[in-house]
């Protein structure tokens, strides 16, 4: 068995794999495992701090998560937490940390309370077929009004999809307020848990242990091609950027949908589009170790437009001890994987990143003690009116599975749900217990 691509899906199945007494062979295009939870160096003073290049919390319902933390003896190692969230509006801030909260914002007027309640119980009885049928910006507007929009749903919005957020199918708010309201009714806790050192030490483990029990590991090659070709008997075959090639009978592939639609020339018009048709959704982030925090809020939404999606403020979770005395801080710009953003130079990227925050925080005069920008142009598919549905994990080419960020129709990208969805996809294996 061959895996495409080093993240979570993509060790999620090779482990499984090899567990199924299968070969496997797992080839990542860059240097390091993780893609999108993999972790860099900072460095403050003579000490090197690891971080995730994007932020990762944990919920206390990711229990799949949870599980396999355990397994490779690494949950405790979690710090649980609870913080609070703020929203900032004219460069002031008003506490945030729930829907109550948020909905008695001076900025609202009693009359925009009234209807930001009728808006979620509207929501929450509206049919996902006809949710599908229009965008969140546009349902809200309607049971909100535009005054409780501009000043409670649109910074909501935002925080989660930047630049995008009004493009959204309702159906994306629709499926997100079921899941709180389950969540709560469930007793679920607000707790947050994040990993000292970000996803490094998981990765460190699964590495580890694919190797020990015999998988081979290729990293820093990018694979150019996956086909098969034509008659019964023959092998898919794997082209790496150095010309090297392999063969294997089953080849996974978790790279995002454009990737995959480029690496795959055998798949159809119709499966390209199912990969395709949904753009995705990219994101430009800064990740900073400060000397002082901002302020004391894991989340900061921003109701006033300043080119940042919101302020995750991770020093909130992760005392600054376990940071090298920095405050962990990432500053994220949501946007479309074509964004301008993407072709532009990390030290000017980092420098606007911080004016903006600076802008938010009026009084703020703490110093960037070390930092960095990360992009990654495909992060999810947006959800957007009258979706596609996703690619089935087999596709029409015998032996050829496709497992990744393409088939989310959710907008919501968390570990718990790749590597679910990765469990799911190895159950049209077949054939063997696992
Ligand atoms: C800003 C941000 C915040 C997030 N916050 C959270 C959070 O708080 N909690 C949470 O649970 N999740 C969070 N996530 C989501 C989490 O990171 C993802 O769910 C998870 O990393 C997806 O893993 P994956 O393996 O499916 O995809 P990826 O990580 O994208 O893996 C795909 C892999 O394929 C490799 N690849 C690409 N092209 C090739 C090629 N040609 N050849 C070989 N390899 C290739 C890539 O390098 C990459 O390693 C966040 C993500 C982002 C971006």
């Amino acid at each position: 068995m061959i895996i495409v691509g080093g993240g979570v899906s993509g060790l999620r199945l090779a482990l499984a794999g090899l567990e199924r007494g299968e070969d496997v062979t797992l080839v990542e295009g860059r240097a390091d495992l993780g893609g999108l939870t993999s972790t860099q160096a900072l460095e403050v003073g003579d000490e090197t701090v690891r971080v995730d290049r994007f932020y990762h919390v944990i919920m206390e319902s990711d229990t799949t998560v949870r599980a396999l933390l355990d397994d490779l003896g690494l949950a405790d190692r979690v710090l649980w937490t609870s913080a609070p969230a703020e929203l900032i509006a004219d460069g002031t801030p008003y506490p945030a940390s729930s829907i109550v909260q948020m909905a008695m914002l001076p900025a609202l007027e009693l009359a925009d309370r009234a209807r930001i309640g009728a808006s979620l119980a509207a929501s929450l009885a509206l049919p996902l077929s006809l949710a599908d049928r229009t965008t969140s910006a546009s349902w809200l507007r309607r049971t909100a009004g535009a005054s409780a929009y501009k000043n409670f749903w649109g910074p909501i919005l935002r925080a989660k999809l930047g630049t995008q957020a009004d493009r959204v199918s309702a159906s994306f708010i629709v499926s997100t307020f079921r899941r709180l309201i389950q969540a709560r009714l469930k007793g679920e806790g607000d707790r947050f848990g994040v990993l000292p050192g970000g996803y490094e030490p998981v990765f460190a483990a699964m590495r580890e242990r694919f190797v020990a029990q015999g998988g081979r590991l290729l990293t820093g090659s990018p694979v150019t091609t996956v086909e098969r070709e034509p008659g019964p008997g023959h092998p898919v075959r794997v082209s790496l950027a150095d010309g090297t090639t392999l063969e294997s009978d089953e080849v996974f592939l978790t790279t995002p949908g454009p990737v995959t639609t480029r690496i795959v020339p055998q798949l159809t018009a119709r499966e390209r589009s199912q990969l395709t048709s949904q753009p995705y959704l990219g994101v430009v982030c800064g990740v900073f170790l400060l000397d002082t925090p901002p302020n004391d809020s894991y989340i900061t939404y921003l109701v006033d437009d300043v080119g940042l999606t919101g302020v995750i403020g991770m020093h909130a979770l992760l005392p600054p001890e376990r940071t090298g005395g920095g405050y962990l801080v990432y500053l994220p710009h949501y946007c479309a994987s074509d964004d301008p953003w993407f072709g532009e130079d990390d030290d000017v990227l980092a420098d606007r990143l911080v004016v903006a925050m600076r802008r938010c925080f009026p009084g703020y005069s703490g110093r960037v003690l070390a930092g960095a920008v990360n992009k990654a142009p495909y992060v999810v598919p947006l959800p957007l009116p009258r979706a596609e549905p996703p690619l089935p994990y087999e596709t029409s080419i015998p032996g050829v599975r496709v497992v990744s960020t393409a088939q989310n129709r959710t907008g919501t990208l968390n570990v718990e749900g790749s590597l679910k969805m990765a469990d799911a996809a190895l159950t049209t294996l077949g054939g063997q217990d696992h």
